[in-house]
């Protein structure tokens, strides 16, 4: 028979999963598309289900003197509001689903769903995220591109859960997000963007771009970075074709219900020239 259980505290949430395999459910956003039943009836869960919605233990954002601790049941609309969460994140939360949805949702939600276009995701790679995987025996700490492996899969084990999202605290020159759906509110993307420079002294000290649906991950390229780095910001602006370039060698789009290759690989290649142009 499919045991569904609440826990009341994260110990107890990790003996079930030492215990018997359950599918993990924080705000049931993606699970109850996921698992739609026919019209007018409930979500068909088939097999045991673990709801952490009663975790309070795991409901906060601690700022530390370089990181931010997001624990994984925080919802997103707590996080747009919390004046410790960096711009950038706001930003994407801010175009994510609806408020309804939002008062739901989880990054924790978003990472282990591990769909190309979640938009946190382009975010927390951009950020450089790590993802905390806890299990009754040991806390992983893991960058979020190690815990993301392919569409839909990840390395989260049955009897872990995601306990905690950390986030370096960095400051930037400036940072961009730009989502392209078919709407402004409850909408997939179709391709998303973030990036982010610092310039000191007319100098690039720091670029970094992360781009969502338009490939298996989230792609997030350290060497193309780095070779900008410590250019003047003329100089990196006379490489604009190079870098489209180079993204252009990592972008794989799909054709989908909601857009084509092509589309998708000119987009991507525009909102890029438009950061660099606007530096
Ligand atoms: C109308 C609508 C609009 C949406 N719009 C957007 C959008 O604009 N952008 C976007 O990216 N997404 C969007 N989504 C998808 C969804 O809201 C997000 O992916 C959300 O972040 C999922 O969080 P959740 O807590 O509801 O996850 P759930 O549905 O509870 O879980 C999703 C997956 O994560 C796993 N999981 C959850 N928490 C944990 C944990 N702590 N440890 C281990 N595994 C865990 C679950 O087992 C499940 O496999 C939308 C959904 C709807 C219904």
């Amino acid at each position: 028979m499919v045991k569904h259980v609440i826990p009341k505290n994260l110990q107890e949430a990790l003996n079930y999963l030492y215990t018997s395999d359950y599918h993990v459910i924080a705000g049931g956003t993606d699970l109850m598309i996921q698992k739609r039943n026919t019209a007018d009836l409930p979500p068909l869960f088939n097999t045991n289900m673990i709801y952490l919605f009663n975790l309070e233990e795991l409901k906060y954002v601690i700022k530390e003197e370089t990181q931010i601790r997001i624990g994984s049941m925080t919802s997103l609309e707590t996080l747009l509001h919390h004046e410790d969460i960096p711009q950038l994140l706001k930003d994407v939360i801010k175009e994510m689903a609806s408020p309804g949805i939002r008062n739901m949702a989880t990054l924790a939600g978003n990472i282990a769903n591990a769909s190309p276009a979640g938009d946190s995701l382009v975010a927390l790679y951009l950020l450089d995220a790590l993802v905390v995987l806890s299990s009754v025996n040991q806390n992983r700490y893991l960058p979020i591109e190690k815990v993301i492996v392919g569409p839909r899969k990840t390395v989260i084990q049955n009897n872990e859960l995601i306990k905690e999202i950390v986030i370096p605290i960095t400051t930037f020159s400036k940072t961009s997000w730009v989502k392209v759906g078919g709407r402004l509110a409850d909408a997939i993307s179709k391709v998303s963007f973030a990036g982010a420079v610092t310039v000191e002294d007319g100098r690039i000290t720091d670029f970094r771009i992360a781009l969502g649906a338009v490939y298996m991950t989230v792609i997030r390229n350290r060497s193309i970075e780095k070779m900008y780095k410590k250019l003047s910001v003329d100089s990196f602006k006379k490489m604009t074709p190079n870098i489209l370039d180079q993204y252009q060698e990592l972008i794989k789009p799909i054709d989908d219900q909601r857009s084509n290759k092509a589309y998708r690989m000119q987009v991507a290649l525009n909102i890029i020239k438009d950061f660099i142009d606007k530096i």
